[in-house]
C-alpha cells in the first residue's frame, strides 16, 4: 500500500465558502438584506477566542454580517438567556451560536435550548437533532456534516461500506453516525466502554475518530485502504494534533484528513452553509 492521500479540508472548505459567497450576494440582491450570524461566548478560554475569531472572519469573507457578544467568565445564566431571546426575534440575525465550552457554572444544555431551532446553526437543538435522526430536512450539526463532505470528496461511495465511529457525543459521534447511516453505510459506534476496540476499527472501510485523545488511533487499529477522518483537536506541548497517529496511519489508510487542515475548516464552512440555509428557511417563512 502506498502512502495515504491527504484530504485537504482547507481547500474543500474554501470552495464551499466561495460558492456560499455567491448565494449570499444573490440573497442580498433579491431581498436587500444581509445574512447575519450572532456568536456568543463567555469566559477566557483561549481556543474558544480563536474559534470565534475564525468564524467571524469567515462570515466577513462570505459577505455575511456577524455580531459578536462576549460575557465575563463570572456571568450568570440570566443575561445570556436574555441575549439569546432578543436575538431570536431580531430579523437581522439568521443564525445564533453559543461557543462551547461555557464556564462550568453555566448550564450549557439549558442555554443552548433557548436558541430557536430555525436559528440553531450549530444543529444542537433537540428539534434539529431529532429531525436529523428521523431523516427530515434540518440544520444538521456542522462537524458531522463536514466529515461526510470530506469522505465524499475522496470519491468514496459511502453506501454499503462499513463505517466505524469512535465516540458517541451528541455533537460529533452520534450525528456523524446518523449521517453515515442515512448514506446507507453499515455503522458501528464505539465508545469508552467498547471492549476490544481494535476488533471493530480494523474492520472499518471508513473510520471516524472523535475521541478527544491525542494520537489514540494507531496504525494497527486501521484496515488497509480505509478512509480515516480525524475529528480530534488536542494540544500537546503547545501544538495541535488529532485523535489519529497521522504518520503511522498514513502507511495503511487510502485517505486521511489531517489536523489541522481537515475537519476544523470544514466545520466553519458548514456553519456558514447552515446560516445561509437558515436565512432561506426564514425568508420562506418555514421553520423546521
Ligand atoms: P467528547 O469528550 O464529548 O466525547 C468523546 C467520546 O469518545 C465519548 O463518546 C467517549 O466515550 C469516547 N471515548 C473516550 N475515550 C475512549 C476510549 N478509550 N475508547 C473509545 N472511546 C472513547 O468529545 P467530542 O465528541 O465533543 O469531541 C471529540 C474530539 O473532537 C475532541 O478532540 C474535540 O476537541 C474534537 N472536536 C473537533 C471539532 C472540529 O471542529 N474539528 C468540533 C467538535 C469536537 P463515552 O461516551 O463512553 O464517554
Amino acid at each position: 500500500m502506498t502512502k495515504a492521500k491527504i484530504i485537504d479540508g482547507r481547500a474543500l472548505a474554501q470552495k464551499i465558502r466561495h460558492d456560499l459567497a455567491l448565494e449570499v450576494s444573490a440573497h442580498k440582491r433579491e431581498t436587500g438584506k444581509n445574512i447575519g450570524l450572532a456568536v456568543i461566548y463567555a469566559g477566557d478560554d483561549e481556543p474558544s477566542k480563536v474559534y470565534v475569531a475564525n468564524k467571524i472572519k469567515a462570515c466577513g469573507e462570505a459577505g455575511m454580517k456577524s455580531y459578536s457578544y462576549h460575557f465575563e467568565s463570572g456571568i450568570s445564566e440570566g443575561p445570556v438567556i436574555a441575549l439569546i431571546e432578543a436575538l431570536n426575534t431580531n430579523p437581522e440575525v439568521n443564525g445564533i451560536l453559543v461557543q462551547l465550552p461555557l464556564p462550568e457554572h453555566l448550564d450549557a444544555k439549558k442555554i443552548l435550548s433557548k436558541i430557536r431551532s430555525e436559528k440553531d446553526v450549530d444543529g444542537f437543538h433537540a428539534l434539529n437533532a431529532g429531525n436529523l435522526l428521523l431523516g427530515n430536512d434540518c440544520l444538521a450539526a456542522c462537524t458531522p456534516s463536514g466529515c461526510i463532505e470530506l469522505i465524499e470528496s475522496t470519491g468514496t461511495v459511502i453506501e454499503g461500506k462499513h463505517a466505524v465511529v469512535v465516540g458517541r457525543s451528541n455533537i460529533v459521534g452520534k450525528p456523524v453516525s446518523v449521517l453515515l447511516l442515512h448514506k446507507n453505510a453499515t455503522v458501528t459506534i464505539c465508545h469508552s466502554k467498547t471492549e476490544n476496540l481494535s476488533d471493530y476499527t480494523r474492520r472499518a472501510d471508513i473510520l471516524v475518530a472523535a475521541v478527544g485523545r491525542p494520537r489514540f488511533v494507531i496504525k494497527d487499529m486501521v484496515k488497509s485502504g480505509a478512509v480515516v477522518i480525524d475529528v480530534g483537536i488536542n494540544r500537546v506541548d503547545g501544538k495541535l494534533c488529532g485523535d489519529v497517529d497521522f504518520e503511522g496511519v498514513c502507511e495503511v489508510a487510502s485517505h486521511i484528513s489531517p489536523v489541522p487542515g481537515g475537519a476544523g475548516p470544514m466545520t466553519i464552512a458548514m456553519l456558514l452553509k447552515n446560516t445561509v440555509k437558515a436565512a432561506k428557511l426564514q425568508r420562506e417563512g418555514k421553520s423546521n
